[in-house]
């Protein structure tokens, strides 16, 4: 491929999502290592996009709350296709927080390997900072003691 870059610097070359008003919040918190999601006063439950309504009573009384980070993963699937930002092979999973909401998201510090992964697997957040001001959620299994 004839493609003339100077990238002596390795750079992040993955998607960076572009924060929104609603979602802002999220992504400020990630820079401060806090996992911050928000819950509907009216139904209780919490929830995962960000978004002013409440996607489960339409309700919006909604807040924003540190969420502990941790969880355990729901599903998951190899990916062996490389793409940007990306070697394949890697893992692609959805992790159900403690709190409830599901995100979908990466799974790190462990090998892309169905003899290891399994679902239930405990995980916990770690953050990844991207570029200079874009922190992204990653997760790892917790190491039991
Ligand atoms: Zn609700």
């Amino acid at each position: 491929m004839a493609s003339s870059s100077d990238s002596s610097v390795t750079q992040y070359a993955g998607p960076l999502p572009q924060p929104t008003p609603e979602t802002q919040p999220f992504f400020d918190g990630l820079r401060e290592r806090r996992l911050m999601v928000q819950r509907c006063g009216a139904c209780g439950q919490a929830y995962y996009y960000p978004r002013p309504i409440c996607p489960h009573c339409n309700s919006n009384d909604v807040h924003w709350f540190e969420a502990s980070g941790k969880g355990s993963v729901y599903s998951f699937v190899i990916s062996h296709r490389s793409r940007p930002g990306f070697e394949a092979p890697y893992v692609i999973a959805v992790v159900e927080l403690d709190e409830g909401p599901r995100m979908m998201t990466n799974l790190v510090g462990v090998e892309p390997d169905p003899e290891v992964l399994r679902c239930d697997m405990p995980v916990e957040i770690v953050y990844e900072d991207v570029t200079s001001d874009m922190t992204l959620p990653r997760f790892k299994p917790v190491v039991q003691a």
